[in-house]
């Protein structure tokens, strides 16, 4: 299955829609909060002043937290423009998800995001659907990319785990959907190889659009200790994994 094509978060703001549902998203942008204020204002700096700086959030999604990485950014360098006396720069603000996100939801929200800027400069926001794990910009056209909460969607399930026709998978996880407690350990090692295999797919790629002096903030969820399955991580799993089996079941 091509999961780019086919995955999204919810759309709306409907009770099951990501906007409703993001809480925990939304502190994750709070608590980077300072770390993203603080690239923002040193690539704004480290690019040489740009007249105008385009900023990407790769994986925006839809609903409230949308927009708060980027309006964040241009508050934190339009800060610092007061302090050294200088123009601010205009905004190309470049919001990137999956092609079936709600972009219409985050357009829908413009106007209010503009007026939380009044006597600001200009900032152009565009949508850009696509996958992070390709080329989604022009080469040398980025002074900062943020994204948060996003990076552990893997490209694909990790081949290994994948049943090819005729030959049985090289490692099985029967019933389940993630790293459980009662994996092989080779099922962990499949992980491994696939988040390694993307996210050197996702380097290689913004290495080409970046500008010399731009910079990155990766905000994404990991392990506390090298122990591939924790319970309190794998709680929700574990539930998701039940449910589809017990779906499955009444299918079959
Ligand atoms: N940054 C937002 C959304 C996080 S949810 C926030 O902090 O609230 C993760 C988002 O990443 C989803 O909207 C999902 O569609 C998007 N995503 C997952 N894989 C992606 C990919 N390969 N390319 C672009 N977006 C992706």
């Amino acid at each position: 299955m091509d999961l780019k094509k086919y995955f999204h978060m919810n759309s709306g703001a409907g009770k099951n829609s990501y906007a409703s549902n993001s809480k925990i998203q939304g502190l994750i942008i709070c608590k980077s909060q300072s770390v993203r204020r603080e690239a923002a204002v040193e690539a704004y700096l480290g690019t040489g002043w740009p007249a105008t700086m385009s900023v990407a959030d790769l994986g925006c999604s839809s609903g409230p937290t949308a927009l708060l990485e980027v309006e964040d950014i241009m508050e934190a360098i339009e800060r610092e423009c007061v302090e050294l006396r200088r123009q601010p720069p205009e905004f190309n603000l470049l919001l990137n998800d999956l092609y079936g996100n709600d972009f219409n939801a985050v357009f829908r929200s413009l106007p209010e995001f503009y007026s939380r800027r009044p006597g600001k400069g200009l900032c152009f926001v565009t949508g850009v659907p696509g996958t992070f794990y390709g080329r989604l910009f022009a080469a040398k056209s980025l002074h900062l990319v943020c994204s948060s909460s996003s990076l552990h969607w893997l490209s694909q399930m990790p081949e290994e785990l994948q049943q090819k026709e005729g030959s049985p998978a090289a490692c099985v996880n029967k019933g389940k959907v993630f790293i459980s407690a009662g994996s092989p350990p080779c099922v962990a090692e499949a992980y491994r190889k696939q988040f390694h295999r993307d996210f050197t797919t996702f380097l290689r790629c913004r290495a080409e659009e970046i500008v010399r002096g731009g910079l990155m903030v990766l905000a994404f969820m990991s392990r506390k200790n090298r122990e591939a399955a924790m319970m309190e991580d794998l709680y929700i799993w574990e539930l998701l994994a039940d449910a589809l089996n017990a779906m499955a079941s009444e299918v079959c």
